[in-house]
């Protein structure tokens, strides 16, 4: 455990109405993390909570310095909330889990062993998931395979909010909308080496959950976001420009069949459906290939514009690593 030594463990746990959870949630992870033996932050992130929830927080505050507070303005959803911990973390390793007890605290120190092993983020692993089948389970293990399948990570677990990170990872992750079930895909295309392990779950005891089964649904729509912007936002032309090109070039040979009719064979072509279906899809292809070159153009003033890389570094080794400000 030589390597560890000395780094301070941030646990970064987003909260929105869990008051009945937190005296019990904040006992688990203040034992665990002293067992560990590491010095140690706990960042409860109350996301407008209308219950009391920031008062028992509060309270748990008074006797444990090791507490950072933050509340933010309104309900803001949980991926803002883990983004708004993380941006106030402190320590060289990062934890999060759920407030509502269904993560176990006593999984830390096997997220922690497998950070030691060499790897940059370990992932939760729900194996025996104790939520509703129909409402929960079924529509995750779908968009798990999903997931999984488009973008090439491969995970069971994507939704698992008890998850291990050395900084850097969190440092280079920009997250946006309900993207949290999205790090790990998003932290693979910058080249961090992910693991998972099977991690304790736990039927949810008070409160109830703040999501349903529609979530299914804006899961597979922010999957297509993310499919767009990791393997097409620096080159969209290659995307739309294939589409375009493939329907410019089967409307094209229509029209080239039509003309052949028309002018070879000298039969009428006006009542041909296939007239109009030629058409459509040369003019499709004009579209597709003009909002790929739009998208070129705004891809480029989006780079620049928020000085996002193209690249990501995992270490320098001999030359001074600040990189020159331009
Ligand atoms: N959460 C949050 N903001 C929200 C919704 C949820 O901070 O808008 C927190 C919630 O308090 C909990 C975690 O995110 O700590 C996971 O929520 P929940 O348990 O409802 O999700 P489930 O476990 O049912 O997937
Ligand atoms: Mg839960």
């Amino acid at each position: 455990m030589s390597e560890k030594d000395n780094k301070l463990l941030s646990i970064v746990v987003p909260v929105y109405n869990e008051e009945k959870s937190l005296p019990e949630l904040h006992e688990q992870i203040s034992a665990a993390c002293q067992k560990i033996g590491l010095p140690y932050e706990i960042i409860y992130i109350d996301d407008g909570s209308d219950d009391g929830s920031f008062h028992r927080l509060l309270e748990i505050k008074k006797h444990s310095p090791q507490v950072k507070l933050i509340r933010l303005r309104k309900n803001f959803g949980q991926t803002a909330a883990l983004s708004a911990g993380f941006d106030h973390a402190q320590g060289e390793i990062i934890i999060s889990l759920d407030a509502d007890l269904q993560n176990d605290p006593h999984d830390f120190p096997r997220l922690l062993e497998k950070l030691e092993e060499g790897y940059d983020m370990v992932n939760g692993w729900r194996k025996n998931r104790k939520d509703p089948f129909l409402s929960r389970r079924m529509p995750s293990t779908i968009a798990n395979w999903l997931i999984s399948l488009i973008t090439g990570v491969k995970l069971h677990d994507y939704g698992c909010t008890l998850k291990a990170f050395r900084r850097e990872v969190v440092e280079n992750i920009k997250l946006y909308g309900e993207l949290h079930r999205f790090i790990p895909a998003i932290a693979s295309h910058i080249g961090v080496k992910i693991t998972e392990i099977p991690v304790h779950h736990r039927p949810r005891k008070y409160g109830h959950s703040k999501y349903s089964f529609w979530r299914f649904f804006k899961v597979i729509l922010d999957l297509l976001t993310v499919k767009f912007l990791l393997s097409y936002s620096t080159r969209p032309l290659q995307i739309f420009g294939t589409l375009g090109l493939l329907s410019g070039l089967f409307g094209g040979g229509i029209g080239l069949y039509l003309t052949y009719i028309r002018l070879i064979l000298k039969q009428g072509i006006s009542n041909r459906p296939l007239l109009l279906l030629s058409i459509l899809l040369i003019v499709i292809g004009i579209q597709f290939i003009s909002i790929g070159l739009l998208a070129e153009l705004l891809v480029r003033t989006y780079h620049e514009s928020s000085q996002k890389k193209i690249y990501y570094i995992r270490e320098i080794v001999g030359i001074n690593s600040n990189p020159p400000q331009d």
